[in-house]
């Protein structure tokens, strides 16, 4: 080989080499598992600039009757927190609506846009379970999700009217006297499951919590943008005992404020949001 020609040949082979081991790296099965890992994480929220305009005097002065933690979660990062509150404020008001013993919903209120679980690949345990459009794409991911991971997603009590929830109450009350149902059903009007974004899982009972589902749940659903509205210890804050199995979705955005600023409390964040939002929309 002369001189000329054995330099092509070694360029040759330093390209080949080169797209070899590119072609390599795109297959590597440890990126793929991370964009799958990326993929199963759910929606993600996209952060606008913020729109509230509040000085972190007149935001020390808004969270000063907070807890502690709250007020400390939020000063350490009052941007992030802003965007994230902008986002949620701007959703519609099912998402961020205090619905709890205090602040019942009107009894003619029911969403419009129900639709039957049973025309889409969910395992129901009864037929007629109905619920809001809007939180349907986040139920369809976490389900695949779960399929996924081996888990299947049961779900066993959805959207409750106001006068159907009303025959619930007075069954429990006739069943275990007022002062105890009290503490697992809620009056009608009071119930989350009136919005039609609150889902029952499994056998809406205690021990749904040490089934693979009700693990996988307490692990992922947040990234759906589902939060477990009754969490163990709380029931002084929330009214009601803990439900392991009872999700109200209130998107990604509010999961993420939940979690990062409220210390996972959902009742906390909503009071918060209910107290404030005529303020924080009109800054
Ligand atoms: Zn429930």
């Amino acid at each position: 080989m002369n001189y000329p020609i054995r330099i092509w040949f070694l360029f040759v082979l330093i390209t080949v080499l080169f797209t070899v081991s590119c072609s390599a790296e795109s297959s590597n099965p440890n990126k793929s598992t991370e964009a799958e890992k990326e993929m199963k994480s759910g929606p993600q929220p996209v952060f606008p600039h913020p729109e509230i305009d509040i000085s972190l005097t007149q935001l020390k002065k808004l969270i000063d009757s907070e807890p502690v933690f709250v007020q400390e979660t939020i000063l350490a990062r009052p941007q992030y927190f802003l965007e994230l509150a902008q986002q949620f404020l701007d959703l519609p008001s099912w998402a961020g609506v205090l619905v709890d013993k205090d602040h019942p919903l009107p009894e003619e209120y029911a969403p419009d846009d129900l639709v039957l679980l049973s025309n889409y690949p969910l395992t129901l345990n009864r037929s007629d379970l109905r619920l809001s459009r809007v939180c349907m794409p986040s139920v369809l991911a976490m389900t695949e999700a779960a399929r996924i991971d081996n888990i299947e997603l049961v779900y066993s009590s959805a959207f409750r009217s106001y006068s159907y929830q009303q025959g619930l109450y007075e069954r429990y009350v006739d069943r275990h006297g007022q002062k105890e149902a009290d503490r697992f059903s809620a009056r009608p009007g009071t119930s989350q499951h009136q919005l039609g974004t609150t889902i029952d899982f499994g056998s809406i009972s205690p021990e749904f919590g040490d089934t693979p589902a009700g693990q996988w749940l307490r692990k992922e659903a947040w990234k759906y943008g589902f939060s477990l509205s009754y969490p163990e210890g709380e029931e002084k804050l929330t009214g009601y005992m803990f439900e392991i199995w009872h999700y109200r979705y209130i998107t990604p955005s509010g999961t993420r404020l939940e979690r990062e600023f409220f210390g996972g409390l959902q009742q906390h964040m909503l009071e918060f949001f209910h107290r404030h939002r005529n303020f924080l929309e009109n800054q």
